[in-house]
Parts: C-alpha cells; structure tokens; sequence
C-alpha cells in the first residue's frame, strides 16, 4: 500500500490520471490528500487541493479538482463533529464565498464563488447530521448504505427475533381488526408491539456512537486500510440494520394512524 501511495502522489498531477477517482484513490485520499494540487485559473499557479483561495494570487479558486465535504471545511475524516465549531466554519466560509463580493469580479471568479457557495451548503447540510455524515462517510470509502439493493426485504440476522414476534403480532391484530373487533382491545397490543422494537432502535444508537468512535480513533492514528475496513462494515451493517429498524416502526405507525 505504502508504495502505491507514492506512486499515486508522485503521478498525481498528471491530469490524465485524474480522469476518473477509484476506491483505492479515495482511500489514499482519505489518510492524506493535502498532497494533492488544484490549479488556479487566474494565475495559473497551483494550490492545495483544499484552499479555496489561490495562495500566489489570492483569488477564489475554481471548483474544479477538490477533495470532500470533510476537507472542504478543513476537518479530517472522523464522525465526531463538534456542531457549534462546523458553524463557525460554516459562516466563515459562506461570508468569503459571498456572491455579493465577487459582483465586479471576473466571469471566473464569480462562477468560483457561486459554485463554492453552492458545495458549501451541501457539505453542510450533510456534516451537520450525525446520521447523514456516517452514510456520507461510507460513500466516500465506497461502501454506500443506501439504496437497499434487495429492497429492504431482507431480516438483518440480528434482528430475526424481533421480526418473527412482530409479525405474529401484527398477524393476530389484523386478524382481530378484520373480524370488527374495537380497537379499544387491539390498539394496546400493537403500542406494546412497538417496544421492543424502540428499545432496538435506542441499543444501535448507542453502538453507532461506539462505533464512530472507533473509527476516530483509527483515524487519529492513522491506522491502514484493513483495520478501518472492519469498522467502516460494522457501520455499514449498522446502518441497513437501523433503515429496518425504522421501517418497522413506521409499519406499525401506519398500523395505529388506519
Ligand atoms: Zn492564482
């Protein structure tokens, strides 16, 4: 791993090779990417990828090579964000990307600065939510949590118990509601139905949370590839894990609301 980093830093401003950015880039990327050099379309000096000012002529810089939205806001890649600091950031940086102070500049310029403004309010939006983040963070290792490719239809393992139980129940209420029974007798079951279900959402929180912080701390110590790997899979696992989690509620929600 170590040489190929060398070999990507060395051949990184070769603009052909960056045509397209694999997972093995991205994971190179994520344990340094202040190697990495952007060019300024004003002066045609370049930058570190992650200033958003030419350092030789200090002006905004296009966006057209950049990092992510951690870098973006000079954060390291770690999902222990402290909210009140990524404001101040946040208002720092939407104060210099201003529109309004770019009205007399170049075309250029002030398409960097709409564009920056622009990446800005998504990076945001997205580091702001804790849930948002990890899923940002696995997308960016290449390993999205998203998209339920089998449709959700698939029972965690760790959650069959509570899904076969759920079910029987859910079984039996229906079967009492289509039969005219008064939902003074099935609505208390299909409440008590919802809370070993609640308890499973509140135990991933917590190990989310453990989670995020063992990832930290790899990331302080920069530890390799492998040892990240595993986290990054016990999070993704989290993650599909707490999408059932919370469709199985807002099953039973439907349930109650009918
Ligand atoms: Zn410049």
């Amino acid at each position: 791993m170590r040489v190929r980093e060398l070999v990507w830093r060395v051949s990184a401003d070769a603009p052909a090779y960056r045509t397209r950015t694999t997972a093995v880039e991205l994971a190179v990327m994520s344990a340094e990417n202040t190697s990495t050099l952007q060019v300024c379309r004003s002066c045609g000096g370049g930058a570190p990828i992650d200033v958003h000012f030419c350092p030789k002529c200090t002006k905004i810089l296009a966006l057209g090579r950049h990092g992510d939205y951690f870098s973006y806001f000079g954060l390291r890649r770690k999902l222990t964000i402290d909210g009140a600091e990524l404001e101040q950031r946040f208002r720092t940086l939407s104060r210099q990307f201003h529109p309004d102070y770019f009205y007399n500049a170049s075309p250029v310029e002030r398409r960097a600065s709409l564009e920056r403004s622009s990446y800005l309010n998504d990076a945001y939006r997205t580091l702001r939510h804790p849930i948002a983040r990890v899923e940002y963070l696995l997308q960016l290792e290449g390993m999205p949590a998203g998209g339920n490719a089998d449709g959700g239809k698939h029972v965690p393992a760790s959650l069959l118990e509570e899904v076969f139980a759920l079910n029987e129940e859910l079984d039996e209420i229906r079967e009492l509601r289509a039969g005219g029974t008064s939902p003074d007798a099935w609505r208390p079951r299909l409440e008590r139905a919802r809370v070993p279900i609640e308890a499973r959402r509140a135990a991933h929180e917590t190990e989310l949370q453990d989670l995020a912080a063992r990832w930290d701390a790899l990331i302080d110590r920069r530890a390799d590839v492998g040892e990240r790997r595993t986290v990054l899979e016990a999070l993704r696992e989290r993650m599909l894990e707490r999408n059932y989690i919370n469709n199985l509620l807002a099953g039973i929600e439907r349930e109650l609301a009918a």
